[in-house]
């Protein structure tokens, strides 16, 4: 497809956002017209102001004028103002449905397309892009139509006093179009470039204020500083280069324009025209030329805006057409036994080259533990991704329950889990409903004091004025890491799913927490199946079984005694964490 054929699809697609508030969008139109005509109609009145007014002295004339300019600019505020309303009215409301759209769709994207993206990115999508395509779409079409119907007003008016002084102003005409084409293609270029500077600022910054701590830490303020002083001048200088464009056009069409004004100034001086043009004529006939220039500058811009319009509107449909997460399974389920086979599997991420997983094999059967152990990078987050089908694996399959985790529907499969991971994500609101957050409908609030004790998290709560109440995040209270696990823990048991997937925290807690933590981790592993992620052996001594991964493949497994006795890569492991207390 060519580039224009995109170019008006995206426009027709863009068009249908406005049509549910077709009503809305004419009348704002109506009221561009009415402006015009108001204006036109004003200018109109001149030569009768002038004719019989002064040159006639008829001073009714003047009388009436003096009522008529309040009146004629009561008509006109009132035409501005629905246009100006009703557009942006349509204006939000599209920026509305289209970010509503963006925001669902990529709660819906698979997680591959969430790696390849920062959240900068999208962010910036969101926020910035849904707005340019309203801004640039609706000053363009304000533009277009208001000063399009002014500008064909003023002609009219102009032939209609001297086809021949007219002729003049048209001849300019080709000429200032040939300007305009050549500077509207080199706006398009920058503000599609500008667009990606803009996007680059965002991403550097959010990079620099989620990471603030680390780039403190290390020092990297310089680094970081002299990283976004590149970004921020890349904008800076495509908004330079998108002002010189404009405003030297802007100049040179002006010049032009004085030109033919000048000829109309000698033509006029011909004695036979001077003969048929009276003074209000050749007055409303000057003051038309020079109102023209103002829209006529301003009809420039008509073609840059709304290709930025169009490019932003490109930038969301690119986003809005990404295939959502696949779901092909149909089979239902209500709770699973729990029953985990995962065959001959290997799994390489989308862009990179070595396998995160080689033939990876094991089985859990219902209620067991399987730990997974190994280096960071050997393929145990990869395990659990593929489980809840965040990525599909390229080799072998995965069963539950006997069946293709493929065959099941995704929503089906998924509440078959509950995941404690060492990245808490908790939301700005009640540490309950946080909680309640693993549930589907629902939940009495006895039932989340249950699991908030179960939990051990009434045991920080109680002493909060609020209580399970208190408001948590950026408004609430701050809760360290090891609250904020069993925070996590109270809504996997809240969530009650047969299979648990525990990613165990790395940073070692106080030990007040930790027996908490184990004590509700026990909790909550009984009559489930568990694969935890095990940072620290200390606490899969009691796994079922262990698998020792490295580089993707499993290298040993067995139960904790067994893996012991073998004095292999578990053994060294162990050692290393226990300081040689396993000998
Ligand atoms: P672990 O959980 O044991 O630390 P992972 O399963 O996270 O290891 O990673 C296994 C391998 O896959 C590593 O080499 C890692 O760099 C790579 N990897 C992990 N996640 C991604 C991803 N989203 N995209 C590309 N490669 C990834």
């Amino acid at each position: 497809m060519s580039a224009e054929t995109v170019k008006q699809k995206t426009l027709r697609r863009l068009l249908g956002y406005i049509k549910p508030y077709r009503a809305a969008f004419l009348f704002s139109i109506f009221g561009m017209l009415g402006f015009a005509a108001v204006d036109t109609f004003f200018i109109s009145q001149i030569k009768t102001l002038i004719d019989s007014g002064f040159t006639g002295s008829d001073p009714s004339i003047l009388m009436y004028g003096a009522l008529f300019v309040p009146l004629i600019f009561i008509l006109r505020g009132l035409f501005n103002f629905i246009s100006t309303y009703f557009l942006n009215w349509v204006g939000f409301r599209v920026v509305t449905t289209l970010r509503q759209e963006l925001f669902d769709q990529m709660m819906h994207l698979p997680v591959a397309y969430h790696d390849r993206h920062s959240t900068g990115e999208l962010l910036s999508r969101i926020t910035y892009t849904t707005q340019q395509v309203a801004d640039a779409s609706s000053r363009a079409l304000l533009v277009l139509v208001k000063e399009g119907a002014f500008v064909a007003g003023l002609l009219g008016l102009m032939f209609y006093h001297s086809w021949q002084l007219s002729l003049v102003f048209l001849i300019v005409g080709p000429l200032i179009a040939k300007i305009v084409s050549v500077v509207s293609k080199r706006f398009r270029k920058v503000s599609t470039r500008l667009q990606d500077a803009m996007g680059d600022v965002t991403t550097t910054a959010e990079q620099m204020l989620n990471g603030h701590k680390v780039v403190v830490m290390y020092e990297g303020q310089k680094r970081e500083s002299k990283r976004f002083d590149t970004v921020n001048n890349v904008t800076r200088n495509q908004n330079m280069k998108l002002i010189t464009a404009q405003s030297l056009s802007t100049s040179v069409i002006q010049l032009i324009a004085s030109f033919s004004l000048s000829m109309v100034l000698l033509l006029a001086s011909f004695p036979d025209m001077l003969e048929e043009l009276s003074a209000g004529a050749f007055t409303a006939l000057l003051t038309s030329m020079i109102m023209l220039l103002r829209p006529l500058k301003q009809l420039t811009t008509v073609n840059s805006d709304f290709q930025r319009g169009i490019a932003a509107g490109q930038a969301i449909f690119k986003i809005l057409d990404e295939v959502p997460e696949k779901d092909t399974g149909t089979k239902q389920i209500e709770r699973a036994e729990g029953d985990i086979r995962f065959n001959h599997v290997s799994f390489t991420y989308d862009e990179t080259e070595t396998p995160a997983l080689a033939d990876v094999s094991f089985h859990v059967a219902p209620g067991k533990t399987l730990a997974l152990v190994g280096r960071s990078g050997s393929g145990k987050s990869t395990i659990s991704n593929l489980l809840s089908r965040f990525y599909t694996p390229q080799d072998g399959t995965i069963e539950l329950d006997g069946t293709d985790i493929y065959d099941y529907q995704l929503k089906a499969l998924r509440r078959q889990f509950a995941l404690v991971s060492q990245h808490v994500t908790l939301f700005n609101d009640t540490i309950a409903n946080n909680i309640a957050y693993g549930a589907h409908g629902e939940v009495s609030p006895e039932r989340i004091r249950e699991v908030a004790e179960s939990a051990y998290v009434t045991e920080f709560t109680d002493n909060m004025p609020q209580g399970l109440e208190t408001m948590v995040g950026e408004n609430g209270v701050m809760l360290s890491g090891g609250q904020r696990q069993r925070i996590a823990i109270a809504r996997a048991l809240l969530r009650d799913a047969p299979i648990l997937i525990l990613d165990e925290a790395t940073s070692a807690l106080d030990t007040e927490s930790e027996r908490h933590i184990q004590s509700a981790l026990k909790t909550l592993q009984q009559d489930r199946t568990s694969i935890v992620i095990a940072h620290r052996l200390s606490t899969i001594e009691n796994a079922d079984e262990i698998l020792v991964l490295e580089d993707g493949a499993v290298i040993e497994r067995g139960n904790h005694q067994q893996l012991l006795e073998h004095k292999g890569a578990y053994y060294q492991l162990y050692s290393l964490q226990f300081g040689g207390e396993a000998s």
